[in-house]
């Protein structure tokens, strides 16, 4: 099997998606049963929920060439765990997928990190109930000592860090077990495009030019919009949607006091920690949004219905940057932006405040926003604060369903989250439906099929790509 065989071939999952965590626990166990030579499954830890998180190992185990490949730790971002399902389903049933990747690789596979979070974001998630997205819309759970991090970004920043949940310290354990030569790990930002599509990978490894033309061609002919991201200025453009990696060596290099930063938040990304224990390990990061209209292409908003509830919307979000996001922002950074994120910044700005701005004058003139704060609201003060380099990089003014007020979101203790969720329900039934007919189209066009499919490309074609000539 070559490149052009993974890149020409459309291989849509019959898999069901969105498995509560009984139903993956099934599916694993049955993946096992049928396929005993080729596959293990192990426990490796368990949630602060009780929920086990499960690893696979695939394929031949006296393999020189060891994949890690992990999904959902960011817990709203559910569909990285359907797309890894959908890979274990294609290495296992496919004759021809079977034969290149099982007999050549090993593959260590977590289909999540974070089970928790994961089973409440599927009650939003699983038929696009937003009234339900406002309430149980959770990037990890809050523990029973009340700690709530980043699964991504709270990896140990030096040796001695005190690992603080069972989730990252049973991550810690499988990376320190073994040596891997490539770690794939998949996001998937809610929202539209604005949220962010890319992949980054170690540009310092070899075969780069072969992985980046790889991943940029197939994004680009599945109609992906490459140039509606930036991933800022920390991190080099290789072409466009693939760009270099955004390691704590270059945060650490271009902000000056970003070390007691990263201590603060909790830590390094778990592509830092992977590369420090397998430094000559290559590194794929994949990120594509979960859900996708073509109307988000467009910022002429034409359907008054939709206008109305992304209004309301913009309002209550207006708000949460006044009261919750920009004095959390503050006190976060505490320092003068360095001149190139400053820079860049400002070049956002123009490009992409231009359509928040647009819809807020709009709203001014409109009865019953007249007397809503917006007035006050100057959008490029709002883009002043750019939470952090590693951290909702698109979000501050991405689609009003995105990672922007999702983020903010996650933030909220939960009567803020009933409130919005109230307010959700005040909007006309029409518009609840128009909104929802929209996602639901979105959901279904992009991403129970497609993204899985671009996805499940992206991953074995990135392999094919490093490990063969
Ligand atoms: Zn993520």
């Amino acid at each position: 099997m070559n490149l052009e065989y993974i890149f020409l071939t459309d291989y849509v999952s019959e898999t069901p998606f969105h498995k509560s965590h009984s139903e993956l626990k099934s599916f694993l166990n049955k993946i096992e049963k049928q396929n005993k030579r080729l596959v293990n499954l192990e426990v490796i830890g368990k949630s602060p929920e009780g929920r086990e998180i499960y690893c696979l190992e695939l394929g031949n185990r006296y393999s020189e060439n060891k994949i890690l490949l992990v999904s959902n730790a960011h817990g709203e971002e559910v569909n990285g765990c359907e797309e890894i399902l959908h890979i274990i389903k294609l290495l296992t049933e496919n004759p021809d997928f079977k034969k290149t990747f099982l007999e050549n690789y090993q593959f260590v596979v977590v289909p999540t990190v974070n089970p928790d979070a994961r089973e409440y974001n599927l009650r939003w998630a699983k038929n696009m109930d937003l009234s339900k997205f406002f309430l149980d819309y959770k990037r990890t759970i809050t523990d029973k000592n009340n700690l709530k991090i980043d699964l991504e970004w709270s990896y140990p920043f030096r040796d001695d860090t005190n690992i603080k949940r069972p989730e990252l310290a049973a991550m810690i354990e499988l990376m320190d077990s073994q040596k891997f030569d490539m770690f794939i790990d998949i996001h998937g930002a809610i929202g539209t495009y604005k949220s962010g599509f890319w992949y980054m990978i170690d540009e310092t490894k070899g075969k780069k030019d072969k992985l980046v033309n790889f991943l940029y061609n197939l994004g680009k002919s599945s109609g992906l919009p490459l140039n509606a991201f930036d991933m800022g200025p920390l991190c080099p453009r290789l072409k466009p949607g693939v760009y270099g990696l955004l390691t704590a060596k270059r945060i650490l290099k271009e902000l000056p006091h970003a070390e007691d930063y990263l201590e603060q938040k909790g830590g390094v990304s778990s592509m830092d920690y992977f590369m420090r224990k397998n430094p000559e390990g290559q590194i794929i990061c994949c990120e594509l949004p979960t859900f996708y209209h073509e109307k988000y292409l467009d910022n002429t908003v034409s359907d008054k219905k939709e206008l109305d509830i992304k209004k309301t919307l913009i309002n209550h979000y207006i708000h949460l940057w006044k009261e919750k996001i920009i004095p959390l922002t503050e006190k976060a950074l505490q320092i003068e932006p360095h001149p190139k994120l400053k820079a860049f910044r400002e070049g956002i700005d123009k490009k992409e405040i231009v359509f928040l701005r647009d819809r807020l004058l709009e709203l001014k003139e409109e009865e019953p926003y007249k007397k809503a704060e917006v007035g006050e609201v100057n959008c490029s003060e709002m883009s002043k604060y750019w939470l952090a380099p590693g951290y909702g990089q698109g979000g501050y003014v991405s689609d009003l369903f995105g990672e922007g007020l999702a983020g903010v979101i996650s933030e909220l203790p939960l009567e803020s989250r009933i409130k919005l969720a109230e307010i959700y329900k005040i909007c006309s039934t029409e518009s609840k439906k128009a909104a929802k007919n929209a996602l639901a189209f979105g959901l279904k066009k992009f991403a129970l099929a497609e993204s899985i499919n671009i996805q499940g490309k992206a991953c074995l074609g990135s392999i094919l790509a490093y490990f063969t000539d």
